[in-house]
Formats: structure tokens, sequence, C-alpha cells
């Protein structure tokens, strides 16, 4: 598609860069007659695909390349996979940022800390404020969600108003926050949706998500009974209605309340400052808490996600001032992120092991989704009744099935479109009409590169199967002027060294011999016949092809 098209013409189009096809880096683009608006810029934690990697972001050239039409960046709430990417891309793209309080300060502190602060404009609006923006109408509707200040935006334009869910969920008793009511969504509705852009993450869950006010009660039952015991909870930071839930519990089984790493500290101030956690206790020093009898305090500890350099691993590993014996509990309040369950069950093994108790949401009600399952989704389809329904924030299984749901609950068009699908929704959608480039970016150290890059694959290899280097000197002849040195890194040999590159280093010399004719003085051909010789005497020792690094020198 070209640039013009888009501008000259007069409907409403949905682009996602990322967080459609995956769950992680959400990034999702309205074009209103040429004009663009970013919601959220979110980033995903790498998996051992990308070795020597943590961060994953959405590749932006698509819209990097329609900058002066983009009008800025609206966030709906300050998890990871929606602000994520703000601090590396936020000063390029050159566009407003839009957030409620809360947000607004987790994403300042990104800003500061990226030294962009006073080169990124950030508005700080109002919860349940309306914007403008260009063609588009914005306003947030707070819906309730796994922290404070979770948003849908209501998206008037003229081609019809969209309701793009956030993430979200339905909860009575949600503790911090007060979300739009069923009236309010009703309301929404009777005035005309044209499309529904929907959190698919819990789909295949049949019940609902649970309240907070649950949550609430399973912890105060689940601390009571550990009467003498010294007990650690961990949960999501960023969970600021489990911060006041837990911070009432701890008050409510009369134990001192004891914060075990920054992220913690972090947010409670961020809570804080936009008016939550009112009532929260007073913390005491991990020395203050070691200090008090076991049943007398409780620590409130990050990691629940298996994070290796996190309190709750150093605790478990004996490498943090707070101390657990056997007989003592980890409540883990918390679920776990898939792609995490090794590592978590590592540091239960590790606490199992020591005789330390372990309580998970499986054995108590002490965690309960942000994510609405089914009888959820059902709800918000009856009261915004869209003409139809646009699947994002899952996997591609994630938003097939809820297509599939919302049309068999009466919703009259579903579209199951993935990262880079450009998708007309007015006049006459949903429909796809162009595919775009969307991929994936990687935080390599201190250099953003291609996911689908040479030096991600090559570590890949690396890490699989070991590196060969050969480094020899040969005339122009083609004939060797130095022995051949041959050093190797993650091969499994040990004691059997020495014989295998004593036999490399031979194989190597005859092949070089059995070179014929021309090809002899070529140094390309050279190389391959030696990196082919080493690689195949490798085979023949480990059973494995490694990577073979060539280093020829002219003698
Ligand atoms: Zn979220
Ligand atoms: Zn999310």
């Amino acid at each position: 598609m070209n640039v013009h098209r888009t501008k000259a013409k007069s409907e409403l189009l949905f682009l996602a860069l990322g967080g459609s096809g995956e769950i992680g880096m959400n990034v999702n683009l309205y074009c209103c007659d040429g004009k663009w608006l970013m919601v959220d810029l979110g980033m995903t934690f790498a998996d051992p695909h990308y070795p020597g990697i943590d961060l994953v972001f959405a590749d932006l050239e698509f819209i990097e390349d329609r900058r002066k039409d983009l009008l800025g960046v609206v966030l709906t709430h300050a998890h990871e996979d929606h602000i994520g990417a703000v601090p590396y891309f936020a000063e390029e793209l050159g566009v407003p940022l839009y957030a409620t309080p809360f947000t607004a300060r987790l994403v300042q502190a990104k800003l500061d800390e990226a030294g962009i602060a006073d080169r990124v404009k950030l508005n700080i609006l109002p919860n349940d404020s309306a914007f403008s923006l260009g063609p588009f109408d914005i306003r947030y509707v707070p819906l309730a969600h796994s922290i404070a200040e979770g948003n849908a935006l209501l998206i008037d334009t003229p081609h019809g108003r969209i309701f793009h869910t956030g993430d979200w969920k339905l909860d009575d008793e949600p503790r911090v926050g007060v979300p739009a009511t069923e009236e309010e969504l009703r309301e929404i509705g009777d005035e005309g949706v044209l499309a529904l852009v929907c959190d698919s993450t819990n789909v295949f869950n049949s019940a609902a998500s649970g309240s907070e006010g649950a949550v609430r009660a399973g912890l105060l039952e689940s601390v009571a009974a550990q009467r003498g015991r010294r007990v650690v909870v961990t949960t999501f930071a960023s969970n600021v209605a489990r911060l006041q839930t837990l911070g009432e519990v701890a008050q409510a089984c009369n134990r001192q309340l004891c914060v075990a790493g920054r992220s913690l500290d972090r947010i409670i101030g961020v809570a804080k400052a936009s008016g939550y956690l009112k009532d929260f206790p007073d913390t005491i020093s991990p020395e203050a808490a070691m200090d008090l009898p076991r049943g007398e305090v409780m620590v409130l500890a990050t990691g629940g996600q298996g994070e290796a350099r996190a309190a709750l691993a150093r605790i478990a590993g004996k490498q943090h001032p707070i101390t657990l014996e056997a007989g003592d509990v980890v409540l883990f309040s918390s679920r776990q992120i898939p792609g995490n369950e090794l590592a978590i069950g590592r540091i239960q093994n590790t606490l199992a092991d020591r005789g330390i108790n372990i309580v998970t949401d499986r054995q108590s009600m002490i965690h309960v989704s942000g994510h609405p399952g089914r009888p959820e989704l059902v709800a918000l389809y009856d009261w915004i009744q869209p003409e139809m329904l646009v699947p994002v924030h899952g996997e591609i299984r994630h938003m097939a099935e809820q297509a599939r749901l919302g049309l068999s609950e009466g919703i009259p068009r579903a579209i199951v479109q993935k990262n880079g699908d450009l998708v007309r929704l007015a006049p006459d959608g949903p429909v796809k009409i162009g595919e775009e480039r969307a991929g994936r970016l990687l935080l390599d150290g201190e250099l953003i590169v291609p996911a689908d890059g040479e030096a991600i694959s090559a570590r890949r290899k690396l890490s699989q199967f070991g590196l060969v280097t050969v480094a020899l000197a040969a005339n122009r002849e083609g004939k060797l002027v130095s022995p051949v040195e041959i050093a190797s890194i993650g091969l499994p040999l040990d004691d059997d060294m020495a014989a295998f590159v004593a036999e490399a280093q031979a194989d190597v010399a005859q092949a070089i011999r059995d070179m014929k004719g021309d090809r002899k003085r070529d140094p390309l051909a050279l190389a391959e016949a030696v990196r082919l010789a080493a690689r195949r005497a490798t085979q023949r020792w480990t059973g494995k092809k490694p990577v073979v690094q060539v280093m020829l020198r002219e003698g």
C-alpha cells in the first residue's frame, strides 16, 4: 500500500504492529482519513529463542514512515506489554503521549531514566477524561484490571465509534479504582459502537476471572492459618489492589509488613503519590523484621515469576537478610506467566527442599486473573452491542476463538487479524486490505537490532553446537606455510580434546593438499575446504556440526 492512498481515502483503518498473534508488545494503530493514532507501545520479554536478549519490541517502521500523520500515542495502562517500549521509541516518534496519572508517573520514571524526559511530551489526563486528536475524539473508560488505572478507550470518529477495551475484567469488588458500571457500558452500547477491539487472553477460560474481594478473603484465611510461622507473599508489584489487600491482611493478622524488592518500593511510592494505598501500613526493614517473633511479620517480596535476581530467589537461596526455616511459608499470590514455569519451579523446589511450605493459587483463592473469561466477554458483547468484533491481545488461537465466541453470541461480524494486517473497519468492514511490515526488534546490549538478523541466528547456532576456529597461513599457490592451529569452544571432548585437535589438523592439511588446479589459488575456495574438513572431523568425534570459523592468512 502506498502512503498516498490512505491519505486520499475517507476510511477508518486498524493495524496492529504488535500484540495480535502473541501476548505481549501491544502496538495498535487506527487511521482515520489519513491521520494515525497509536494505542499503547509495549514490549515483551524474550524467551530462550533469543539467546542473550531480555527485551523484544515491535518493528515500528511502518508508522515511522508516516510520522507526520501520527497524532499521538495513547496509553491504556502501565503494564510493560503496553508501555515498555516507550523509553526506546517515544523520542523518535516525536509525538505526544497521553496517559492517566498512575500510568503517567510510571512512564515519566522511564523517560527520566532514559534521559529523554525533556524531549518527549507526556500529557497527564485525569481518569474518565475526554480529549481530541485530529479526527479522533477519545475518552478514557476505566475498567478493572490487575493494575491501577486499567482503561478502555472509546474512540469516536466520523466513520463510527470504536470501543478499544485494553486489558480488562469485570469485578464487583476491585478494591482500587472505580470501573465503569454495567449501566455506563450499556449506555455506550446504546449510542452505537462500530467495532469492539477486545482482549482475548482468557477466552479459553469457561469461568469468570473472579474478584479481588474474593482474593482478600482467601489471603486473609491463608495467612491467618500460619500462626507462629514466618510468611512471605510474592505478587506482581504493579497490582496495587493486591498490595492494598496484603497491607490489610498483615494488619488483620497482627503482622508487621516488610517489603523486599526495589520494584515494590517504587510502585508503592507511585501508588501513594497517585492517591492509592492511603491506609497502607508503615513498613519495617528486613533487619527489624528478623528481630520480630516469626508469627509477627509478613514479608512482601518481588520475584514470583522466578526472576533470578529478585528478592524471592535470594531468600530461597539464603542470600538475603530475610531468612526462612523449615515450616515457614511462601504464598504465591500470582499466576505463572507462560514461559516462566521452569524458573518458578526451580525456586519452589529450592524452598520445598528446605522444608518451607508453598501455597499457590491452585491450593487457595489467593490470586485472580486480570483478563476476562468467557462469561465476562459475553456480558460485554451484550452491553456494547458492537457491529463488529476485532479480537486482539492474544495468540492466533485466542483471537480465533474469541471471533467464534463473538459471532455465536450474535455480533454480526468479526475478523481474525494479526500483526501487519491492514484492516478497513469502515466503510464496508471489517476487511483485510493489505499486509504491512510488522516484525520484531531486540534490545541486544545497547543496540536495537532486527530479531531475524544474522547475529542472533549465529548466537543460537553457537549455543547449540559450539565453535571451532581454524587458523592457518597459505601462500599464493595454496600451499600451507604455517602449522594449522585449532581452537574450540563448547565441544564436549574433555580428555579427547588433544587427539581430536591432532586429527582435525591433519584433516585440514590433507584437504588443502587434495585441492586441485586453480581452486588452490582461490582463498575463498581454500577457506571453504578447510571449514568442511574441520566440520567433518568434529562431526566424527562428537556427532555434532559446530560453527567453524576459518582465519586464513596469506603467507
Ligand atoms: Zn495489562
Ligand atoms: Zn496486556
